[in-house]
């Protein structure tokens, strides 16, 4: 199977076998027909537990190694409803996914996001762990009261540098203040809030260690996160590549690291920082890869199921949904299962160039 692997006709006309005419459409609230709550287990016995939905491609900032200056988004009709991103996201929960991830672009300017909140946190509770979002923090001070009122517990906020200027300058657009106003509304909202930080040499490298005090200062786990190859966006990755493992020992001449055992199920490593009392976590998916664990999925707003963050298989969950209806995702699901990748194949001497064509607000990181 190629790794340019779309969901091939013969699999389609398996598993959308309903005629256009009568397409089922997706309602709130109406249960997923799926058969059997199967849990979701790969070829090299990986359970899918974790899923990252992409919600919108839009975002208010432009941040230099994620999108380019002039990004063209997609037109709305492209992108799934909030009835079918409910019908899939129900559809996860009933094959055994505990936790759901709202991302982007950036989530919180989609318009109808805090509806599609409502609605997915019935999940809560009945089957779902968690259901929590990554933002860049920008619209908290509107919405982190409301968030908290529904079931969210914690997020996880994108925070590069603290200097306004440089802010501003790396996000070409945002502002620090607002950010800032952001996740203390979070805190005062009673959010747990992680700080995510892509650690870029020669831009936030010399803050990193005051970025962890801030952080921990407040109550709050910190995660650095090494760039990855994904799209182009005008900015040299190459140019600002920081391995974490050379991030770590500059930190160990400040901080005693502490080996950590906590464990999400993601791809960070942590260490209790001694001096601050606080949890810092490592995603390092150039210098370590991550990928034996892997328990997740991602679905970006058009529909399409990627399987590995850092390769092309992938399905499109829309074209399921909008032909054969909720009752069609479960094959869909299944045939998913066969085609995850072992894992990705990011590599340091392919960040020059986008090592993966699609931005990183595609699958939302
Ligand atoms: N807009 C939201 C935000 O910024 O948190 C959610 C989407 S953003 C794509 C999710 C995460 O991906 C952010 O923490 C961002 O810093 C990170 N990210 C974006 N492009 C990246 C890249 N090329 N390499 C590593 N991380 C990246
Ligand atoms: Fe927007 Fe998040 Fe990408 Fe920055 S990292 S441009 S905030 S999607």
């Amino acid at each position: 199977m190629g790794r340019e692997f779309l969901f091939s006709s013969a699999n389609r006309s398996r598993i959308c076998s309903t005629p256009q005419e009568t397409m089922p459409q997706p309602t709130f609230n109406e249960k997923p027909h799926v058969d059997g709550g199967k849990p979701l287990i790969d070829r090299f016995g990986r359970q899918v537990t974790y899923v990252r939905i992409s919600v919108t491609d839009r975002c208010d900032f432009r941040c230099s190694y994620c999108m380019s200056e002039n990004m063209v988004f997609l037109p709305k009709r492209e992108v799934l409803s909030l009835e079918e991103f409910d019908a899939i996201a129900s559809a996860f929960v009933a094959r055994g996914v505990t936790r759901i991830r709202l991302t982007g672009g950036e989530p919180l300017v989609r318009r109808d996001f805090m509806t599609l909140i409502k609605t997915l946190s019935r999940h809560l509770d009945h089957g779902l762990e968690e259901l929590t979002l990554t933002t860049n923090g920008s619209q908290l001070p509107r919405f982190a009261t409301a968030l908290a009122d529904n079931g969210i517990k914690r997020i996880n906020v994108s925070l590069d540098t603290l200097d306004a200027q440089k802010f501003t300058i790396l996000t070409r657009r945002g502002r620090l203040d607002q950010v800032l106003e952001g996740i203390e509304a979070a805190l005062g909202a009673g959010l747990k809030v992680k700080i995510n930080t892509v650690a870029l040499k020669g831009i936030n490298d010399d803050e990193l260690a005051d970025l962890i005090r801030w952080a921990h200062g407040r109550g709050m786990d910190h995660t650095l996160i090494e760039t990855m190859p994904m799209g182009d966006t005008g900015f040299d990755r190459l140019d600002h590549y920081l391995p974490l493992s050379q991030v770590q020992s500059e930190l160990s001449r400040e901080f005693d690291l502490v080996p950590d055992p906590h464990k999400t199920g993601g791809p960070a490593r942590y260490m209790r920082v001694a001096q601050t009392g606080g949890r810092l976590g490592f995603i390092t998916p150039l210098t370590h890869n991550f990928c034996e664990g892997c328990n997740r999925v991602r679905l970006t707003c058009t529909g399409e199921l990627y399987l590995c963050l850092g390769q092309e298989d992938r399905i499109n969950l829309r074209d399921v949904l909008r032909s054969g209806g909720p009752k069609a995702l479960d094959a869909a699901f299944d045939e998913a299962m066969r085609i995850k990748p072992r894992g990705h194949d990011f590599k340091i001497e392919r960040l020059g160039s986008a090592g993966v064509s699609r931005h990183m607000s595609v699958t939302g990181g």
